[in-house]
C-alpha cells in the first residue's frame, strides 16, 4: 500500500505558486487578491478564515476580509459583492459558511462574477465543468484528480465509484472523472447493495461524512481509495470516512486523513486564485473576452 500524500503534494504546489507570484510582483508590481465575505461570528468559521488569510499571505496573495453582523440585510451583502466584482485588485471572491437565515446562499453565489468564482460553486462554472469547458472547478474534486495525477495513477477507462452526491464534492467529482474518460458510478443514501458498486471499483472516492463508513470487505484487492470525509472521532481526533487500518491492508493506494484530500483542497483554492489573476489581467488588457 502506498500513501497518497496530499500534504506533501500540496506543499509542492504552494511552493510553485509562491514562486510564480514572487516573479509576477517583481515584473508588474501586482499580486493576486482574494476577497473573503464572512457573515456573523461563528467561531469555527473565524478560525478557518484566519487560516486562509495566513495561508494566502504566505504565498504573497493579498486578502481583503469583509465581515458583516449576523443581522445584515442580503441587499447590503449583494452590494458589497458588486463592488468586489469591479475591484481590479480582487481576483477571487469566497463566501464563508455558515450563513444566517435571511441570507440566501444561492443569491450571493450567483452575484459573484464568474471570473472571480474561485470556489467554482456558481451555476455557470459547474455547467462549464460538466461540458468539459474551461472554468473554475470546485477545489475538493479538483484536488482529488490532481493528487491521482501527481502519483501517475491512470484514470482513463477505470471503474470509479463515488459515494456521496453533494453539490460541492460528489457531483463535480462525477463530472471531472467523466471528463477524464473514466466509467463512473455515483451512490447516495438510497443506493441498494452499495458493496456491489464499491467492490467493482478500481478507484473509490468516499464523501459521506461518517467515520469508518468504508470497510475492507467493501473493496477489491488493490483498489485505490480516496477519503474525502472529515469527522471528529469520540477521542476528538480528525478522521475520515474510511476504516484506514483495515482498508489500507487491501488498497494499493490510499489517502490519509488528515494530510490527504483536505490539504489538496486548500492548495486548489490558491491555484484557482492564481488562475483568476492571470485571466483577469488578460481581460483587463483586452486579450480575452469576459465570457459572459
Ligand atoms: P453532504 O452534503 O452531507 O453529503 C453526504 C453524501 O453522502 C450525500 O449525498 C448522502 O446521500 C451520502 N450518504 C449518506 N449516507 C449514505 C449511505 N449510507 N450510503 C451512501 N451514501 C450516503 O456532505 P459533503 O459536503 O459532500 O461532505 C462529505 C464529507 O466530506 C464530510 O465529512 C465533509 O466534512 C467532508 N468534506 C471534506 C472536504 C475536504 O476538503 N477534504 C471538503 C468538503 C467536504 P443523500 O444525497 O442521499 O443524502
Amino acid at each position: 500500500m502506498k500513501l497518497l500524500d496530499g500534504k506533501k503534494v500540496s506543499i509542492e504546489i504552494k511552493e510553485e505558486l509562491k514562486e510564480k507570484i514572487r516573479r509576477e510582483k517583481e515584473k508588474s508590481g501586482k499580486v493576486p487578491g482574494l476577497g473573503i465575505i464572512q457573515i456573523g461570528h461563528n467561531e469555527a468559521a473565524s478560525v478557518y478564515v484566519q487560516s486562509q488569510i495566513k495561508g494566502s499571505k504566505a504565498l504573497g496573495i493579498e486578502t481583503y476580509l469583509y465581515s458583516f453582523e449576523d443581522s445584515v440585510k442580503e441587499e447590503l451583502v449583494l452590494q458589497k459583492i458588486e463592488e468586489l466584482n469591479q475591484m481590479e485588485e480582487i481576483d477571487g471572491i469566497i463566501l464563508q459558511l455558515p450563513l444566517p437565515e435571511q441570507i440566501n446562499r444561492s443569491h450571493i453565489l450567483q452575484a459573484i462574477d464568474v471570473n472571480k468564482d474561485v470556489d467554482g460553486f456558481k451555476t455557470e462554472n459547474i455547467g462549464r465543468l460538466h461540458l468539459g469547458e474551461e472554468g473554475f472547478n470546485p477545489c475538493t474534486p479538483e484536488g482529488v484528480i490532481t493528487l491521482l495525477k501527481k502519483y501517475d495513477i491512470p484514470i482513463e477507462s477505470k471503474n470509479v465509484t463515488i459515494i456521496g452526491r453533494s453539490n460541492i464534492v460528489g457531483k463535480p467529482m462525477l463530472g471531472l472523472f467523466i471528463n477524464h474518460n473514466a466509467t463512473v458510478t455515483i451512490c447516495n443514501s438510497l443506493t441498494k447493495n452499495l458493496k456491489e458498486h464499491t467492490q467493482k471499483a478500481d478507484i473509490i472516492v468516499v464523501a459521506v461524512g461518517k467515520e469508518k463508513f468504508l470497510t475492507a470487505d467493501m473493496i477489491q484487492e488493490g483498489a485505490i481509495v480516496v477519503d474525502v470525509g472529515i469527522n471528529r472521532s469520540i477521542d476528538e481526533k480528525i478522521v475520515g470516512d474510511v476504516d484506514f487500518d483495515e482498508v489500507s491492508r487491501k488498497a494499493s493506494y490510499i489517502t490519509p486523513v488528515p494530510g490527504g484530500v483536505g490539504s489538496m483542497t486548500v492548495a486548489m483554492l490558491f491555484q484557482n486564485i492564481w488562475k483568476a489573476f492571470i485571466r483577469n489581467r488578460r481581460i483587463m488588457n483586452g486579450e480575452e473576452n469576459k465570457g459572459e
